[in-house]
């Protein structure tokens, strides 16, 4: 007898995931098909990559072609794939004409604290309380959780959380010697939390003053997903450093550090990645921008993020603290925990992320269609009224 896929999974398994009773094999658009040929309405994106929806041929066939041709060419040669896609990302940027390219969202954070120090010679970074950059041992120490940070300590020294969205708060922390301030624009691990123009504005204000720089991590918020190709062009911005990742190559691994003028040019040596700027993700990369942009996905975003968010708000439900969100990031903060409804959902052909323990969090392809969405909103509703048993 062949073993099944999940019994497969978990004899191996190294225990890191909590996994979901579901073995997907197929995807287009924003459905997903488990290995019966049962159907999803994906609100996960596979943790917010999906952006384009899947099944993209156009980003099949760029792989396809680029495999054909040069899969890998390291950064200590010159590639025709990377020096585009250096134009085409910096376009959407101005002001942000470097590149350090790498292979994930924790990468792209870890590589942006090296350049702060190395650039200022200072050491303190300031991040956020609730804030999420990734696990490797400097983005760890940006990162706010407990849970993650206590079993691996001692982390990297010099790293103080204060709490988000609190002017004061950075105002105190800000000192001659912080190298750097990290944020998300919408905080997405820590519960879908948006922040405030003011606060993004007083932060920048503050970085200026006093010599530190700001690196905004939009590995979550980057691509559209707002509703803006990046979150902070929302509002009268200008990161140093900007850390982007998940959706960037269409689904292959690939991150991104773009860098200010106030980012001090590295030296040979100083950091690196084999794989970084590899000719196959920048490939893909360019065709996810290149749809992006013909698709205008963050205006999709934008419209259906208004839509969906009205449309949940309006399921009365005494178990809902709060609807709130930026775009097609939404999140659905109960007075309960969470995990029971998503299941449910699940079992009802809805998938759902979590964002701490209270908050159910929707990161939909940007191509989801209104029926889905209001499928989706329904289908929340129903579960809501079933109660956690
Ligand atoms: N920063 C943010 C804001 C994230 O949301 C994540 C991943 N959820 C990361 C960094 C880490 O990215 P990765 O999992 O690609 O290493």
């Amino acid at each position: 007898m062949v073993d099944s896929i999940q019994a497969v999974e978990g004899r191996h398994t190294s225990g890191l995931y909590n996994k979901q009773p579901i073995t997907l094999v197929r995807g287009e658009g924003a459905w997903l098909w488990d290995e019966r040929g049962r159907n999803y309405i994906d609100c996960t994106s596979g943790q917010g990559v999906a952006n384009l929806g899947h099944g993209r041929i156009e980003i099949a066939r760029a792989i396809a072609e680029q495999a054909q041709r040069l899969i890998t060419c390291p950064e200590t040669f010159f590639n025709d794939q990377r020096a585009a896609l250096m134009e085409e990302l910096t376009a959407l940027t101005p002001g942000l004409e470097r590149v350090f390219f790498c292979n994930s969202g924790t990468e792209a954070v870890e590589a942006a604290l090296k350049f702060s120090r190395y650039s200022t010679g200072r050491k303190q970074i300031v991040a956020t309380m609730r804030g999420f950059h990734g696990r490797t041992m400097g983005a760890l120490s940006a990162t706010w959780n407990k849970k993650y940070r206590e079993p691996f300590e001692p982390l990297v020294p010099g790293f103080i959380h204060v709490p988000y969205n609190n002017l004061e708060a950075m105002q105190t922390a800000i000192g001659e010697d912080t190298a750097a301030v990290i944020l998300e624009v919408v905080q997405g691990e820590g519960g879908v939390y948006p922040a405030t123009p003011d606060y993004l504005l007083g932060v920048q204000a503050l970085c200026r003053e006093r010599g530190a720089l700001l690196i905004i991590d939009e590995v979550q918020t980057g691509f559209g997903r707002t509703g803006r190709m990046f979150a902070y062009q929302h509002y009268d911005l200008q990161p140093d450093l900007l850390c982007v990742a998940k959706s960037l190559a269409g689904g292959l691994p690939m991150g991104a550090v773009l860098m200010g003028e106030r980012v001090r040019a590295l030296s040979p040596g100083l950091h690196g990645s084999t794989f970084g700027g590899n000719p196959l993700a920048c490939a893909a990369a360019r065709a996810t921008l290149r749809i992006l942009q013909r698709e205008d996905l963050p205006a999709q975003a934008a419209r259906k993020g208004t839509y969906f968010m009205e449309r949940l708000r309006q399921i009365r439900s005494p178990l809902i603290r709060e609807v709130r969100g930026l775009g097609l990031m939404v999140g659905v903060e109960l007075k309960q925990k969470v995990a029971p409804y998503l299941s449910l959902m699940q079992e009802r052909g809805v998938l759902a992320l979590s964002a701490g323990l209270n908050v159910i969090r929707f990161l939909p392809p940007l191509v989801i269609r209104e029926a889905q969405l209001d499928r989706v909103v329904e289908t929340l509703e129903e579960v809501l009224a079933l109660g956690p048993d």
